[in-house]
C-alpha cells in the first residue's frame, strides 16, 4: 500500500483559534459583517470566477472558511465534470538535468543523484503495461536531458501515437525553443506540463540561479499555447520566500495564460538541494488554493499530487474534495522509482503500475468519485 496510511503529516498546520458561533452563523449564512463578506466573497469568486486581490488575500490568509470554500470547489468542479476522475499514467524517464533550480533533488549540481535515463524501448514497454491497465494519456516527464535529441523526442512521440492512436502524450521536459516544442507537436504530442513556478521576477530569482529567468520561462508557455497545446502552468505551495502576494500574482498570471491544466502541490524540501532546511509547504493552504483555482477556473484539469500525498496521508483524497480532478499515478519501471526523487520521501516509489493504479483507484471511490478511461480532454 502506498502513501503510508495513519502517518501523521510533515507539514505543520498552524492551529488557529476558532469562535464556533461565528462558524455556525457562517455556515447558515445568517453572519454579519466580516464573516457575512467573506462567504459573499466565496460567492462572489463561484458565480464570476474572479475577485478583488484584498478579497483573495483575505481568503488565503484564515482558514475558518475552508468547508465553505470546498463545497463551492467540489460544486463547480461537478457542474462541470460529474464525479469523474482522470488519470494520468507517469513515466518519469530521465533524472539527468542541466538547471540547478535551488528546490529540486535532481537538479544538475546535486552529486548525490544515482542518474538514469529509459530508452525509446523502454518508455514503450511502460505505455504497453499503461494501456493494458487502462491509461489513455501517458505523459513524459523528466529534468532537461540534452541526451535526447528533438529527433529522439519526436520518434518516442510518434511510436506512442503510432501503437495508441487514441492515447494522448503530454510532455514535461522543460524548456526549449519554439521550433523544438513545433516539431513535438507534429510530431503527435498534445499537450505540454510548464509550470511557471511563481510569477514574481523577485521570487523566481530566489529559487533558481541567474541563467534562468521568468522572462523566459512565460515565454515558452504562450509559444506553446499558440502551437496549439493543451497547456499546464502551476506552482509550489510554500516554497521558500512564498509570500500570500506571490500566490496572488500567480493566480492573476494563471487568468492571463488560462492554462488547461494546473499543476499545484506543496514544496517539500530536499537533503542535497540548498533548500533542504526550509519546512515543507503548509497542507491546509494548498487545499485552500486547489479550492480557489477550482473557483476561479471552473473548467481546469487539476491534478491531486504526489507532493500533497506525500505531505499528508490522505492528500490526494482530499485534494480530490477540495477541487481536484485529476490524478498522476507512476507508470515508471519500480528499479528507477527512487531515483526520480524532487523531493525527500517521496511516495509510490515501490509498487508496480497495476497495484499503482489499484491503490489510486479505492482512494478514489473512498473520496466520492470515479476513474474513468478516457484521454481527459479540457473542457471548456
Ligand atoms: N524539468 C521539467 C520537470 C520538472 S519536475 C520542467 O522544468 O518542467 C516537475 C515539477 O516538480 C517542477 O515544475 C516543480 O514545481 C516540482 N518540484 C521540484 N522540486 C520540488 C520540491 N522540492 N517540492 C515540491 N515540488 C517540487
Amino acid at each position: 500500500m502506498c502513501g503510508r496510511q495513519g502517518e501523521v503529516g510533515r507539514a505543520g498546520i498552524p492551529k488557529q483559534e476558532t469562535n464556533a458561533k461565528q462558524k455556525a452563523d457562517v455556515k447558515s449564512n445568517k453572519g454579519f459583517g466580516k464573516n457575512r463578506k467573506m462567504s459573499d466573497i466565496i460567492e462572489k469568486l463561484k458565480t464570476t470566477q474572479n475577485a478583488e486581490d484584498d478579497e483573495i488575500l483575505r481568503l488565503l490568509n484564515t482558514d475558518e472558511f475552508d468547508e465553505e470554500l470546498r463545497i463551492a470547489a467540489d460544486e463547480t468542479k461537478k457542474s462541470v465534470y460529474g464525479d469523474k476522475v482522470f488519470i494520468r499514467g507517469l513515466i518519469e524517464f530521465t533524472n539527468y538535468c542541466k538547471n540547478n533550480c535551488y528546490y529540486c533533488g535532481i537538479r544538475g549540481g546535486n552529486t548525490n543523484a544515482d542518474r538514469y535515463r529509459l530508452s525509446k524501448e523502454e518508455i514503450l514497454e511502460c505505455c504497453a503495461e499503461g494501456y493494458k491497465l487502462g491509461y489513455r494519456t501517458f505523459v513524459l516527464q523528466g529534468g532537461e536531458d540534452l541526451t535526447y535529441s528533438d529527433d529522439d523526442i519526436c520518434d518516442i512521440v510518434q511510436s506512442i501515437k503510432s501503437l495508441y492512436p487514441d492515447a494522448a502524450v503530454t510532455l514535461s521536459i522543460g524548456e526549449k525553443e519554439k521550433e523544438s516544442y513545433r516539431r513535438y507537436k507534429e510530431a503527435g504530442a498534445d499537450r505540454y506540463l510548464l509550470r511557471h513556478e511563481t510569477a514574481s521576477e523577485e521570487h523566481y530569482q530566489k529559487l533558481h540561479p541567474s541563467e534562468l529567468s521568468l522572462e523566459k520561462r512565460k515565454e515558452c508557455l504562450w509559444n506553446l499555447k499558440e502551437l496549439g497545446y493543451q497547456v499546464g502552468a502551476g506552482f509550489m505551495v510554500g516554497s521558500p520566500y512564498q509570500e500570500p502576494e506571490h500566490i496572488l500574482a500567480d493566480l492573476r498570471f494563471l487568468q492571463e495564460l488560462r492554462p488547461d491544466m494546473i499543476g499545484i502541490g506543496p514544496f517539500i524540501p530536499h537533503k542535497d538541494t540548498p533548500f533542504a532546511d526550509f519546512p515543507a509547504g503548509d497542507y491546509k493552504l494548498t487545499l485552500r488554493i486547489l479550492s480557489v483555482i477550482r473557483l476561479m477556473f471552473p473548467y481546469v484539469l487539476l491534478p491531486a499530487t504526489t507532493a500533497l500525498g506525500t505531505i499528508s496521508p490522505n492528500g490526494r483524497e482530499e485534494g480530490l474534495r477540495h477541487g481536484a480532478n485529476v490524478v498522476m499515478p507512476n507508470l515508471s519501471p519500480v528499479r528507477f522509482r527512487e531515483k526520480y526523487s524532487l523531493y525527500d520521501n517521496k511516495i509510490c516509489t515501490g509498487e508496480e503500475a497495476a497495484e499503482c493504479k489499484a491503490c489510486l483507484e479505492m482512494r478514489v471511490k473512498k473520496a466520492g468519485y470515479r476513474i474513468v478511461t478516457d484521454r481527459g480532454d479540457v473542457r471548456r
